[in-house]
């Protein structure tokens, strides 16, 4: 295992749009498997390729360790497919940015589609902390910063 060095804000990489992983080799899951070790050990819940100085569409997440058993997720070249009208408030927090907390407005369900580690194609709907942290990860991808979003702000 080892652990990545996490790409603080204003670096330019965070403002990178990412582009798609195209080969699904060793490279990919040591890095994946490396981004999931420096989640943890930072710790949080979710970590963006960019956030390690890496300008690819892939982020990794675990919306559960901190209160149970650990569901590591990595998704790779991930694509909203549908958003719901409904949507929620929720204070955001960003490894990239530590210490500022971000209210942000974003839809409560979202329809995702990504790759796993293999190239295989997944499809689901996600809901509460898992939508939440899945968009503030899609939003790295994009070079989008939650303090982008911040609720109020100009
Ligand atoms: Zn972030």
């Amino acid at each position: 295992m080892s652990l990545l060095d996490i790409v603080q804000h204003p670096n330019t990489v965070l403002r990178q749009v990412c582009g798609p992983v195209t080969s699904f080799d060793d490279g990919l899951r040591k890095l994946a498997a490396d981004m999931l070790d420096t989640m943890y050990d930072a710790p949080g819940r979710g970590l963006a390729a960019p956030q390690v100085g890496v300008p690819l569409r892939l982020f990794v997440m675990d919306v559960a360790w901190k209160t149970g058993a650990p569901e590591p997720m990595v998704m790779v070249n991930p694509d909203v497919l549908e958003a719901s009208a409904e949507t929620v408030l929720i204070e955001e927090g960003c490894l990239s940015i530590p210490g500022i907390p971000c209210p942000v407005v974003r839809p409560s369900t979202i329809r995702l589609r990504w790759h796993d580690l293999d190239g295989k194609v997944t499809e689901a709907t996600l809901e509460g902390a898992l939508a939440r942290c899945a968009q503030h990860e899609l939003d790295h991808l994009d070079g989008i910063l939650c303090i982008d979003r911040i609720e109020g702000a100009a």
